[in-house]
């Protein structure tokens, strides 16, 4: 018999199978050996009161065995005989079109301009090591895009539910933990998502379609208002184009403009990353001196408020992370975050930012924004020496106006420089910012501190750019054929939308041939 249970437990008896069988057994009033299994389904803390629940929905296998589908599986079907799209970018976005699209019987053709996940690795060890950054291999670019690197973080604010959940469970069928189909918070880590992107690049090569890296798309081949295909490498390939190139990618949003294709400004949101120990933000989010203890993971944190009629907010907050260079060419510094599957680091990290609106910005054409973003990445680079060495202040000196005489030890490896983030920032941030502080700090006690590192500039929170397409064609407005996709494309915003956008487009894609269902 199945059953299943909601159940508020200790954390202790949420985090030891044993105990949690036992503990249920004794619950239903059960035998133990008729217990057979009990599966987590969904998993919560709640960490608002002194006492730290963790509440659980679990299904019981009493008196029969637990099944061996804990994930839903996707039939990838032999495509090498079938019509073929191009998909550019293998990112999320790119990834989920091109797995989508074989589920659909058509062939995805992927190129991307960066190198496979694992070559690419050696390049972002060198930023550190080099001080330079490689503009085609780099925290940005490469197999597995933007997210490849992160905190694999696959939570969104996205209703569609059925979408998620399938994303989801792609992940798990190409190694993700099942954990993630249960966790309220679910993250799969950057020790982990080179694996899970490897996988799945197999699966669409051994359905026949093909992956072809260090394959740069410089121009969309036009017949007409109809895109035929792109060169890429300086190769023809032929076929619808989804474009999936991120939210980096400014040479493409320049391509596109200079080529008159119709895109818009969208706002952003700019600010810092905020680094503090991981131990402090334990303590201040469990409410105990002993933080986390041997049973609660890495606390996160989520603020937001307003300030002079715009948003100040966390954003992807990295608990037990690390603080990385994420800049895509020279004359830039940009921080970003992720951390590991065990989110086991001494420190823990969040973007520190500002929304930015398109009004914000002096000028009306469709690239201001990223100029915004161009120019503030410059500053920082100039206060960072012309290195990748990062512009660093306290948080409560920031806060006070003061230039920090020493800084904190961090976890951002190509190292900090002091420099007076209040002095050089643009105006609108730093009073945002210095206020939004002031809110957080009173919201939870000890927040707010110079034990806190501030590190410039975190700018690539999302496109500076929306390329317009049809709400329900997803193609372009006005250019049939192409298909703008996923972060880049200004239609998502993380690893899990930018994968949901990447379906949708395959879906719409596979519809304008007359295939699949
Ligand atoms: C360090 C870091 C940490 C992050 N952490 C998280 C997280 O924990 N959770 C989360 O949800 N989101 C996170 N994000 C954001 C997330 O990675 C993005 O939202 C997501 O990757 C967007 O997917 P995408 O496919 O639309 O674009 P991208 O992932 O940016 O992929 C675009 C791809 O296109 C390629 N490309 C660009 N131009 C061309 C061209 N001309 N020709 C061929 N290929 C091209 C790029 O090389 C890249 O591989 C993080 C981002 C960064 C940088």
């Amino acid at each position: 018999m199945i059953q299943e249970l909601q159940l508020r437990v200790l954390p202790p008896i949420a985090a030891d199978t044993d105990q949690l069988r036992r503990y249920v057994a004794d619950e239903k009033g059960l035998v133990l050996s008729a217990l057979k299994g009990v599966r987590i389904l969904k998993r919560s803390i709640d960490a608002r009161q002194r006492t730290i629940f963790v509440n659980l929905k679990v299904r019981l296998y009493i008196n029969e065995l637990p099944s061996d589908d804990e994930y839903v599986r996707t039939d990838y079907p032999d495509v090498s005989a079938a019509r073929a799209v191009i998909v550019v970018g293998a990112g999320p976005g790119g990834l989920f079109a091109a797995l989508r699209l074989i589920e659909l019987g058509l062939r995805p053709i992927v190129l991307e301009r960066g190198k496979d996940v694992h070559e690419r690795k050696k390049d972002l060890a060198a930023i550190s090591r080099t001080q330079q950054v490689d503009p085609e291999s780099n925290y940005c670019f490469g197999e597995g895009g933007a997210g490849a690197y992160s905190d694999g973080k696959l939570y969104t604010r996205s209703k569609k539910r059925g979408n998620i959940e399938k994303i989801l469970n792609v992940f798990c069928q190409h190694g993700a933990s099942t954990a993630i189909l249960a966790d309220a918070h679910p993250h799969i880590g950057t020790d982990r998502l080179p694996k899970v992107i490897e996988a799945m690049r197999q699966t669409i090569l051994n359905s026949g379609g093909e992956v072809h890296f260090q394959t740069k798309m410089t121009e969309l081949l036009l017949d007409g208002d109809r895109v035929v295909g792109c060169v890429a490498g300086g190769k023809e390939f032929r076929g619808p184009v989804i474009l999936a190139t991120g939210h980096s990618a400014r040479d493409v949003y320049r391509y596109l403009v200079k080529e008159k294709v119709e895109l818009e400004a969208k706002g952003i949101a700019v600010g810092v990353r905020l680094e503090h120990p991981a131990r402090l933000i334990d303590q201040i989010q469990y409410h105990r001196k002993e933080g986390r203890g041997q049973w609660l993971p890495a606390a996160e944190y989520a603020f937001v408020t307003q300030v002079e009629g715009r948003g100040v907010y966390s954003f992807c907050m990295c608990p037990g992370g690390f603080v990385i260079p994420a800049a895509t060419g020279p004359e830039q510094v940009v921080v970003n975050g992720m951390s590991p599957a065990n989110r086991g680091t001494q420190w823990s990290n969040s973007g520190m930012v500002v929304e930015l609106r398109p009004e914000d910005v002096e000028g009306d054409d469709a690239l201001r924004l990223l100029r915004y973003q161009e120019e503030l990445e410059r500053a920082c680079w100039q206060q960072a020496n012309m290195k990748q060495t990062a512009p660093a202040q306290r948080m409560a000196d920031f806060v006070g106006g003061k230039l920090s005489y020493d800084l904190p030890r961090s976890s951002f490896a190509p190292g900090l420089v002091s420099s007076p983030l209040h002095f050089w920032m643009p105006k609108p941030i730093v009073t945002r910012l210095q206020q939004g502080f002031r809110t957080f700090g009173r919201q939870a006690r000890g927040f707010l501190t110079n034990d806190a590192v501030m590190i410039g500039v975190e700018t690539r929170t999302s496109s500076p750019v929306r390329i317009l397409r049809n709400n329900e064609t997803l193609q372009h407005v006005r250019i049939q054929g192409l298909f703008p996709c996923g972060e880049g494309a200004g239609y998502a915003g993380g690893i899990v939308s930018a994968g949901v956008d990447g379906e949708r487009c395959a879906e719409m894609c596979a519809e304008e041939l007359g295939v699949g269902s």
